[in-house]
């Protein structure tokens, strides 16, 4: 994997190899960080990078951070310029993963959220497919449970959760799949090690309501934006039950790294046909347009660096 180029780090874009923390500091030791995923698509006709929808992803970046006390006079639209300098400094030409982490700075020893500094960095760095098999992911159901919001809040981007769906990723991919569905502590599907999840059952496209403690995805939303507007299917937010995976039609992951990757077996099951299907294909399809800057309607989505 490449190294970003530069970072933006206490205040100022330097070069990635001086963007450096000591041992000691309070997220390192505690996972008292929270961070976002942004992707920047590369135009080959246009020449130019566009950021998908980074004043959305800022927006629940700073909601996070407001969710572990940490208190920046920032906002959306500064923390989209500063990422629009970084990427200018850079001068990448290709599709890149544009990750902005806040992190309690402090270096030493006690666990807590107050009377701490807080500071934030973002890098960059070139970034292809996330799953592999992102037409025909074969899944598992995790004998690891999602965490609860009265644990650490999914809908904050915390980085101390990630532990949970690190555990959850490493056991599903050494069994042999690609990626792990997560059942709530009441049984029900909440979403992928970092994705949202979709199924369609008898023609509506069902996902998790964001009291299924599932990260609050700015793809889950374009995505039922797409699918309302585009393909003029019926979009509702309800609990899945696990045996409903079993006899759906169609099933799918959304996130900036997945993008939207079809599933097509769960458990050695086949989901539908076992092969992706028609509503998992056309949003593919529009999704892949409009965040490479090429569908007009769109367009309010994409900056341009
Ligand atoms: N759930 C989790 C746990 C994630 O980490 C991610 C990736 N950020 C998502 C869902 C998808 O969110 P988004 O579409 O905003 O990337």
């Amino acid at each position: 994997m490449s190294l970003p180029k530069h970072a933006y780090f206490q205040g100022k874009i330097v070069p990635y190899s001086e963007a450096k923390v000591g041992v000691a500091t309070h997220a390192f030791n505690y996972g008292t960080g929270v961070f976002g995923g942004v992707r920047a698509y590369w135009n080959d006709e246009k020449k130019r990078l566009f950021v998908f929808r980074p004043h959305d992803h800022y927006r629940r970046f700073l909601n996070s951070a407001r969710i572990m006390c940490m208190e920046f006079d920032q906002t959306p639209e500064s923390m989209t310029q500063i990422t629009l300098d970084l990427l200018r400094v850079d001068g990448w030409q290709e599709d890149v993963y544009i990750r902005p982490l806040a992190y309690k700075a402090t270096e030493g020893i006690g666990v807590r959220l107050h009377d701490l500094d807080d500071d934030f960095t973002i890098f960059a760095i070139p970034f292809g497919r996330y799953v592999s098999n992102d037409t025909n992911a074969h899944v598992t159901i995790s004998s690891w449970r999602r965490l609860d919001d009265n644990m650490i809040p999914a809908r904050g981007k915390i980085s101390g959760a990630y532990a949970s769906s690190a555990l959850i990723k490493t056991d599903a991919q050494r069994a042999g799949f690609d990626e792990a569905l997560v059942l709530t502590q009441g049984g029900h599907i909440s979403e992928g090690s970092a994705e949202n999840v979709f199924m369609v059952r008898n023609g509506a496209l069902i996902t998790p309501p964001v009291t299924e403690n599932i990260l609050e995805g700015i793809t889950r939303r374009s995505v039922m934006e797409l699918a309302r507007a585009e393909l003029g299917i019926e979009v509702i937010e309800r609990p899945i039950d696990r045996s409903e995976i079993y006899i759906c039609e169609e099933f799918f992951m959304t996130g900036t790294a997945a993008q939207v990757t079809a599933v097509t077996h769960v458990d050695h099951r086949p989901i539908g046909a076992g092969t992706m299907g028609p509503v998992a294909s056309k949003l593919r399809e529009l999704f892949y347009d409009v965040v490479r800057g090429k569908n007009p309607k769109y367009a309010h989505w994409n900056v341009e660096v």
